[in-house]
């Protein structure tokens, strides 16, 4: 439901230079690719070649087309068996993938990609199987659900790909995935990508993979646009430090990283009791308050996001211009990608991390990585109430209809500005879901918008309205 950003492509590295048809070259500049990124550069070649690969790469890198170009490449379009696999670690990330495959394969007639993923009811998944599928892209749990009820075949596929695999074996899907892969054939193409290699990683390639090929971008690269700094700080709390940044950055999307869940829940209610309103983004959320917080966040209904490392894994947010560890993370690899979220498609960011005198050796590694030291801040001073940044300008509506209602983003925007008699430039960011569509409104409007949405009629019809 995010619009993800461009990764800045390389200018050496023309898609044309690849054994593409014309009709995949001419579908990519359509779509606006005009060169290869580096993980593409360096893995589509392999991908054509049928080779395999163990790939780091982070989301926001183009790594969806690095396995995605290839694997079309691979199917056959007239013979409908599932002949492409992808598993990921969440729905969020399951749905961008495949709406990105989707696009990729709109120079083959009728290719048709189902997703797969737990939280969602199973019946209709059946159907969508049962009417055949080249590719399925989904969660393991899910997927060897599937493969239980017999409803999900996996005999047919040529190429299979574990798609931020780390973080899927961080959530336990290791047993999972050796069942899918177990019910593929040995003579597939196995496409690893994953940011960390830890020894479970190596362990699955050896033993589902045959003679990969290690592929790597460099990790300064996304890094070069980001200023991070330090903040040595044991006089404030970590939400007062946290407010403070805040109050020196006046960001206007902001992401504030925290280690645990429960650090998560604390950082959100102490950062209330400063006066700042944020989203929290943790694992103890159903799925619709999941998509409900990202929704939120990316339209700009609320500046402040507060996350942990797995809830935030592969979400692709928009312009966030500051990202703040409130926590430093263990790994060192999870700190690149945390700031990741910042200074994309060659716009500035900026990552502060606040740091103790106890978090000394989690700094020295990062900075190892790197090869570079981070460099100090100066104090800043303690955060006030008048100089907070004021809450978002935004807020949501929810309508209780979507995509499977017929619900289209131009529908609720001739339902708010023909007959609503709202001006356009009060309306924002409209997200589609399946059952249930957003729709961000300034909130001097809002009040007017809801009564509308709730009296009038869209398309004829009544739904049901609320703000979140
Ligand atoms: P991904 O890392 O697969 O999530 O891709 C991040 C974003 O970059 C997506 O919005 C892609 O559509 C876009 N993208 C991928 N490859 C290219 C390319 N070569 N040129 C421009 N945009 C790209």
């Amino acid at each position: 439901m995010t619009s993800p950003e461009k990764p800045t492509p390389e200018k050496s590295a023309a898609f044309s230079q690849l054994a593409l048809p014309a009709a995949a070259l001419d579908n990519l500049s359509q779509m606006g690719y005009e060169a290869m990124t580096p993980i593409q550069q360096q893995s589509i070649p392999l991908v054509l070649e049928g080779r395999d690969i163990i790939a780091q790469a982070q989301t926001g890198s183009g790594k969806t087309a690095a396995f995605g170009i290839g694997m079309l490449e691979a199917l056959n379009p007239r013979w409908f068996a599932i002949q492409g696999l992808v598993l990921c670690p969440t729905r969020e990330l399951a749905t961008q993938v495949a709406g990105e495959l989707r696009k990729l394969a709109r120079y083959l007639d009728n290719i048709k990609i189902v997703t797969l993923c737990g939280g969602q009811p199973i019946g209709p998944q059946i159907g969508s199987l049962e009417h055949g599928a080249h590719i399925v892209v989904g969660t393991p749990g899910r997927l060897k659900d599937h493969l239980r009820k017999e409803t999900l075949k996996l005999d047919n596929v040529k190429v299979a790909v574990l798609d931020e695999a780390d973080r899927m074996l961080d959530m336990g899907f290791e047993e999972d995935l050796r069942v899918l892969l177990g019910a593929t054939p040995t003579a597939r193409q196995t496409l690893l990508f994953s940011a960390t290699y830890p020894d479970e990683i190596e362990a699955i390639s050896a033993a589902y993979q045959c003679d990969p090929v290690r592929v790597s971008v460099e990790l300064h690269h996304n890094t070069a646009q980001i200023d991070q700094r330090v903040w040595h700080t044991e006089r404030l709390s970590k939400s007062e430090a946290v407010a403070s940044v805040i109050q020196e950055f006046t960001p206007e999307a902001c992401i504030i990283f925290c280690n645990t869940r429960q650090a998560c829940q604390e950082m959100q209610q102490s950062l209330r009791d400063l006066g700042l309103k944020s989203l929290a983004l943790h694992g103890d959320l159903e799925q619709r308050e999941r998509d409900q917080v990202l929704v939120r966040f990316s339209n700009g209904s609320s500046r402040y996001l507060i996350a942990t490392d797995v809830a935030a894994r592969g979400l692709d947010i928009d312009s966030v211009d500051l990202v703040i560890n409130a926590d430093l993370p263990q790994d060192a690899a999870v700190y690149i990608h945390r700031i990741g979220r910042t200074g994309r498609a060659g716009r500035s960011g900026i990552a502060i991390s606040l740091c103790s005198d106890r978090d000394q050796h989690r700094l020295s590694r990062i900075e190892a990585l790197q090869s570079h030291p981070l460099s100090r801040m100066a104090p800043l001073p303690a955060p006030t109430p008048e100089r907070l940044t004021p809450a978002a300008e935004m807020v949501t509506i929810s309508i209780a209809g979507g995509r499977k209602e017929k619900l289209r983003a131009g529908d609720l925007l001739g339902a708010l500005t023909r007959s609503g008699g709202i001006d356009a430039a009060m309306i924002g960011k409209i997200d589609i879901g399946d059952h249930a569509c957003y729709v961000a409104v300034h909130k001097k409007v809002a009040a007017d918008a809801l009564d509308h949405l709730r009296e009038g009629k869209i398309k004829g019809r009544t739904f049901r309205a609320r703000r979140l």
